[in-house]
């Protein structure tokens, strides 16, 4: 695998925090979708378990739709039932750190030990590990990506954002998301925003009615044969 760099992936995201319950999980049974066959797009929900995540969860089951959760390992163990819950359900769980620190700025010791901690508990909380990494703010170079490589995981950012975290606006959200969705796009969002979850099952509804499979990231990615420490979308400046 060779690779370069320029400098720094990029864009934002945002953090947060609260509340506990108990857990144990199974892996999901899956209706296998082919997105080469069927237009894909993939909602992922980062930082959570959000407190929002059992309305969000609720909704997602109503509309048989899949999503992808990159977990903050600090809030798996303080909502460990959510995430028990996420992986009975179908959806994907990915690793987003434990306390969402910047791995650019970040020794190697400590993105390693954040990646570790946040494995441990979603193992413990769901019986599953993640098999994907979304470093914080999406930010890495080649070091976060050697360490990537070194639990296995390809590290998985998004072909756009909802915004939600910045507007918190329902109808802001539901446009937003809808004018950057496109087939096999990924799309950045948060289960900790309330407006993002309210505006929910209006937005499934109308993704489903373009035509769009709601699906996980892993069913996305499927085809692009990304190895551990790859990055996917693959950022300008960046070569796996
Ligand atoms: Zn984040």
């Amino acid at each position: 695998m060779s690779r370069q760099i320029s400098s720094l992936l990029a864009i934002a995201a945002v953090c947060v925090t609260l509340a506990p319950a108990p857990a144990f999980a199974q892996a999901p049974k899956k209706t296998p979708v082919d997105c080469e066959q069927v237009k894909c797009i993939a909602l992922t929900f980062d930082d959570g378990p959000g407190q929002y995540a059992g309305t969000l969860l609720d909704t997602l089951k109503k509309y048989h739709a899949k999503a992808t959760f990159f977990l903050e390992g600090q809030y798996v163990k303080s909502r460990p039932a959510y995430v028990k819950r996420m992986a009975a359900e179908g959806h994907e769980l990915g690793n987003h750190s434990y306390s969402h620190p910047d791995f650019t700025k970040s020794e190697a010791g400590t993105i390693r030990n954040e990646i570790k901690k946040t494995q441990d508990a979603v193992k413990k909380a769901a019986g599953v590990e993640p098999k994907l990494l979304r470093p914080p703010y999406g930010l890495a170079d080649l070091q976060v990506s050697d360490i990537a490589a070194e639990f296995g995981m390809p590290m998985i950012l998004w072909t756009a954002g909802s915004e939600d975290w910045s507007s918190k606006n329902v109808q802001a959200i539901q446009k937003k998301t809808l004018e950057v969705a496109k087939p096999n796009g990924i799309i950045l969002m948060h289960d900790w925003v309330k407006q993002t979850v309210d505006g929910m099952p209006a937005l499934i509804k109308t993704l489903q009615n373009k035509g769009y499979h709601l699906v996980t990231v892993s069913d996305i990615i499927k085809d692009e044969n990304l190895e551990p420490g790859d990055v996917f979308p693959r950022p300008a400046g960046w070569e796996n």
